[in-house]
C-alpha cells in the first residue's frame, strides 16, 4: 500500500514533499500521495514531524 497522510495531523510544513525521493507527494494545503508514483519507501514516514503519513 503507498504512503497514507492522515490530513487532520498535516499542518502542510512540506517536509515530506521534499524529501520523497519519487517526487510523489504534492502539497494544496495539505500533503498528498501520488499512490501511482510511490514506491513506498518510508522516507516521508521517517521526516514527518507530526506522524501524519503511515505505511500500511
Ligand atoms: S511532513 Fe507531515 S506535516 Fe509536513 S506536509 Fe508532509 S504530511 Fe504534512
Ligand atoms: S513512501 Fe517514499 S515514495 Fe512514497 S510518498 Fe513517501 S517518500 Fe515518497
Amino acid at each position: 500500500m503507498p504512503a497514507v497522510i492522515d490530513e487532520s495531523k498535516c499542518d502542510g510544513c512540506g517536509t515530506c514533499v521534499e524529501e520523497c525521493p519519487m517526487g510523489a507527494i504534492e502539497l494544496n494545503d495539505k500533503a498528498k500521495v501520488d499512490e501511482d508514483i510511490c514506491t513506498e519507501c518510508g522516507t516521508c514516514v521517517d521526516v514527518c514531524p507530526n506522524e501524519a503519513i503511515t505505511l500500511e
